[in-house]
């Protein structure tokens, strides 16, 4: 019998470093999905449509809020941002593992409106690393640097509520450590049971 795909929600405040994770884990697990999201936000130098996300107008956003194509969906530092509930449902019925980068807010809601949901948070080692990494990242303007900053100690305090928490201070480790969670969750009993025909034992 087929498992249902794994949903794994991955949240952590901006410039803590999730995009470099994920990156590093998606080249790794070839098979594992990672869910394209909506948003109003323009797309900065280099981000794709339809590989970074999906751009679209505050009113066409707006059109699928009422429509009520988003499981979940969030204002975000001035911009709203969602994820569809067919791509949801299209993997979990392939057996597909996916990814969500979404902040607490939609992991919040995926947790209400889904069964079985990984909720990983990555969290910087300090805020003065945050505030270096988001310079280094040389996208922000100070202000918006500050600003960011203040938001990722209210965001911080959401860790406690998931299952899973990586310090991302060597990148190395906390890649290490997002594969391990990966792995681990793919071996639970019953997941294994499962797949190996063995559930009704
Ligand atoms: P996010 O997706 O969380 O906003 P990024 O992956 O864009 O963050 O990382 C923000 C900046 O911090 C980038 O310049 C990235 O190279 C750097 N960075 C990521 N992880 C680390 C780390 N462990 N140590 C130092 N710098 C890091
Ligand atoms: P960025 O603009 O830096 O790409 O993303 C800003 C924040 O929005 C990040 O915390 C990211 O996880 C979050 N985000 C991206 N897509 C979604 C989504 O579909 N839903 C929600 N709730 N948050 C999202």
């Amino acid at each position: 019998m087929r498992n249902e795909g794994l949903l794994y929600i991955v949240s952590a405040p901006s410039g803590t470093g999730k995009t470099t994770l994920l990156r590093g884990v998606m080249d790794y697990f070839p098979d594992v999905s990672f869910s394209i999201s909506y948003t109003t936000r323009p797309p900065r130098p280099g981000e794709r449509e339809g590989e970074d996300y999906h751009f679209i107008s505050p009113q066409q956003f707006q059109q699928m809020v009422e429509k009520g194509v988003f499981a979940e969906w969030a204002e975000v530092l001035g911009n709203r941002y969602g994820t569809t509930l067919d791509s949801i449902r299209e993997s979990r019925s392939q057996g597909v593992d996916l990814i969500l980068d979404i902040d607490s807010q939609g992991a919040r809601q995926i947790k209400e409106h889904f069964n079985g949901g990984v909720f990983i948070f990555i969290l910087p080692p300090s805020l003065e690393a945050l505030k270096q990494r988001l310079k280094a990242r040389g996208v922000d303007e100070r202000e918006m640097i500050q600003f960011r900053v203040a938001k990722a100690r209210d965001e911080m305090k959401q860790a406690r509520w998931y299952n899973y928490i990586i310090v991302n201070d060597r990148v190395e480790e906390a890649a290490e450590q997002l594969k391990s969670i990966i792995i681990a969750e793919r071996c639970r009993r019953e997941r294994v049971l499962k797949r190996i025909g063995l559930s009704k034992l």
